[in-house]
Formats: structure tokens, C-alpha cells, sequence
């Protein structure tokens, strides 16, 4: 492949910061620079949060809830058009998914329906235990609607924020800072990365305490090992949060990269079939990868069409997430919807939106779509 969808960026800073890391022999996952990424975060998410440094964001999912006391008795009602990463934790407690749709004017999940179902679901008395929206492409779910109705119905809310640091809601509210928790993601593919890693977000005290119990294997206060519980080897390494340090000083450089690569293949394909994803009023959103639709029957032409050209030229696209309630793994799992997440899988393609690409190559990518175009358009 010569142009990806999205690589690892250093600043160049990093590897300073790993020395350092090296220098104090913490060489494990605990240690000055784990505590002082964790601090980094929490200064930039600019609110009254915790932050536990984990080895993934799947990790941070799995540990969020099962603190919110998610067992196997239990629904946990989540966007059905996210990653793997974003559900299989669901699967770890046993839990059984209720996968809802996603709003059309914003590619997030869908609150009016969520409503409606919460309130068909409190009558029958059969709540779920979490519900878990994800910040897709990088854009901040509807925080305010999810935080009421989370709060009328007693149930816990765990953002999915994986693709959306560097993000914000509205009045400039930083996204990963929803809900009871939200969790974050420093795999390789992300806006900042620490090669692997997450982090648990949360207002509450004791959930940060509890995470970190949880990450570290559940050991009671002993002088031997006791445990009343089982736990999890889940915490970040002191020298992946080194590199983490690097990379939190050109967070919104990189943002700033990655909305402008969205802004110019906005400006140079957007015509009569092509729609962009869209930015409701008053949000930030990353653009984690720049995502758009394709109507074939208004531009003689399919997503899969353009993604095939492009991987002849060893260009990387991709389809917009399968949505779950599709997948072989969750059949006849409920969903409640229109399709619209099933619309933007069959026609929705990511395309290369590293913040490392250069402007020439980003020219390539949009010389060949638009070349595809004019040739088999109607
Ligand atoms: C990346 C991602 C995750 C999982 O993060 P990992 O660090 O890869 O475990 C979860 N949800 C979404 C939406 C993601 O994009």
C-alpha cells in the first residue's frame, strides 16, 4: 500500500519522552510518565474526570461495564454501526446487545427512538442495565438527550469515544467527558496513538479507583496476593504513555490536519450522488477518517467501484462500518431502526484520511475518484 487510511504520526517528540521513560527504569506498566499521560489527558479534556491509562480501548469498554454491574441477566443497548472493539466486551459479561439506529442529520445514535424504547421498556420493566452510543468518525454523540435519559431511567451511560479525542459538543464541551464513562483509544490506526492503549474517562471517584483495581488484577490490600474478586492485566505500559506524551502535544494539530483532508475532498467531490458526513451546528467533530456516500444510481457508480480502483493504485479505503445487527455473530439480536446505518454501509466508503498524508497525494486520491467518476457517470 502506498497511501493508507490512516498511519501512526509521530511529532518526533516521542522517543525523548520514551528515553526518559527508559531512564527511570520503569519499564512496566506503572511508573512517572503513565501518571503524567493521564494528567495530560485529563488537563485537555478540561473537566471534573479521572483517567485510567489502559491497554486498549476495548479494555476500558470491558471495565466501564462491568462496573455499571453489566452480567449475564443483562441488555446493554448500544449504535449498532460501530467496531468490533466497541461490542465483543458486551459479549465478555455474558450480556446480550439491543442495537439501535443511527440519526440520519448526524450519524450518531439515534435519541428519539432511544426515548421511545426506554419508555416502552421502563413500562414492561425490562431496563437495560447500560447503554453505550459511539462517537462515529469522531463525532460526539447527542450528550445532552443521552445524559437526561440515562438520569430518568437510572441506567448507566458509557460513551464510546474511542475515535473522538480531540473532539467537541456543544459550547466547546470536550468529547470524553460523557455519561458515567467514556473510553478512548490509542491504537495504532487513531487520531494520537501509544502503539496500543486506552483510557477510562469518568466523573466518578470510585470507578477510577475501581478500574484500577480491576486492571491489576484484583488484589485486596495483603501483604500476599488475596483476592475477593477476579481482575485483569489491563493497564497502559509506562512506555507506551511515553509515547502518548508525545503525541498529546499535537493533538489539535493533527485534528486540525485531519478536518482539513475532509474540507478538501468535500470541495473537490462534491456533486450530484456524493454526500459528505454531516456536522451538526455547534459540534467539533475529528474526522477521524473522512466518510462519505455514494449514490450508484445518481453517479453510475458504487463505493465498491471506487474502493477497488483505488487499492489498484495501492490506495487504501474502506467501507463504513458493517453495521452489528448484520453481522453473522449478533443474528436476531434486536435492533430498532430504519436502516439508515444499513444505507451508509451498502453505500458509504472511508477514504485515506491520515494526518501524515501530503497534500499531493491527497490530490492523487481525488484525481482518480473524480477520473472514475466522469468516466462512468451518467
Ligand atoms: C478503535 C475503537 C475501539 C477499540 O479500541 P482498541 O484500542 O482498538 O481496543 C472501540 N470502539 C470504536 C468505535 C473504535 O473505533
Amino acid at each position: 500500500m502506498r497511501i493508507y487510511l490512516s498511519r501512526p504520526h509521530m511529532s518526533g517528540r516521542e522517543e525523548q519522552r520514551v528515553a526518559e521513560a527508559f531512564a527511570s527504569n520503569f519499564v512496566a506498566p506503572l511508573g512517572p510518565q503513565l501518571d503524567a499521560f493521564e494528567a495530560s489527558v485529563r488537563d485537555y479534556l478540561g473537566a471534573d474526570v479521572y483517567c485510567v491509562g489502559l491497554s486498549s480501548g476495548s479494555a476500558a469498554l470491558h471495565l466501564a461495564l462491568r462496573i455499571a454491574g453489566v452480567g449475564p441477566s443483562d441488555e446493554v443497548w448500544i449504535s449498532s454501526m460501530t467496531f468490533a472493539g466497541g461490542i465483543f466486551p458486551v459479549n465478555y459479561l455474558g450480556a446480550s446487545p439491543r442495537f439501535f439506529d443511527l440519526d440520519p442529520a448526524s450519524w450518531t445514535l439515534d435519541t428519539a427512538r432511544l426515548a421511545e424504547e426506554l419508555a416502552k421498556a421502563s413500562s414492561e420493566n425490562r431496563l437495560p442495565k447500560a447503554i453505550v452510543p459511539t462517537d462515529l468518525y469522531g463525532q460526539s454523540a447527542d450528550l445532552v438527550p443521552l445524559e437526561a435519559l440515562a438520569e430518568q431511567y437510572g441506567v448507566r451511560l458509557i460513551v464510546d469515544s474511542a475515535e473522538s479525542l480531540g473532539a467537541s459538543y456543544k459550547n466547546g464541551r470536550k468529547a470524553g467527558t460523557g455519561g458515567d464513562a467514556a473510553i478512548l483509544s490509542f491504537n495504532g490506526n487513531k487520531i494520537i496513538t501509544t502503539s496500543g492503549g486506552g483510557m477510562l474517562v469518568t466523573r466518578h471517584k470510585a470507578w477510577a479507583e475501581k478500574a484500577n483495581f480491576l486492571a491489576t488484577q484484583a488484589r485486596d490490600p495483603a501483604p500476599h496476593y488475596e483476592h475477593s474478586t477476579y481482575g485483569y492485566n489491563y493497564r497502559l505500559s509506562n512506555i507506551c504513555a511515553a509515547i502518548g506524551l508525545g503525541q498529546m502535544e499535537v493533538l489539535d494539530i493533527r485534528v486540525a490536519r485531519r478536518r482539513e483532508i475532509f474540507a478538501r475532498y468535500k470541495s473537490a467531490l462534491s456533486r450530484p450522488g456524493i454526500a459528505f458526513m454531516p456536522e451538526p451546528e455547534g459540534l467539533h467533530t475529528t474526522r477521524w477518517l473522512t466518510a462519505l456516500t455514494i449514490d450508484p444510481t445518481e453517479t453510475g457508480v458504487t463505493r465498491e467501484d471506487i474502493r477497488l480502483m483505488l487499492l489498484e493504485h495501492k490506495i487504501e479505503g474502506r467501507p463504513l462500518w458493517k453495521p452489528m445487527h448484520m453481522q453473522p455473530l449478533y443474528a436476531g439480536a434486536p435492533y430498532h431502526g430504519a436502516g439508515v446505518d444499513e444505507r451508509l454501509f451498502a453505500n458509504g466508503l472511508c477514504l485515506p484520511s491520515g494526518s501524515d498524508m501530503t497534500d499531493e497525494q491527497q490530490d492523487e486520491v481525488i484525481g482518480r475518484v473524480l477520473d472514475l467518476l466522469d468516466a462512468k457517470g451518467n
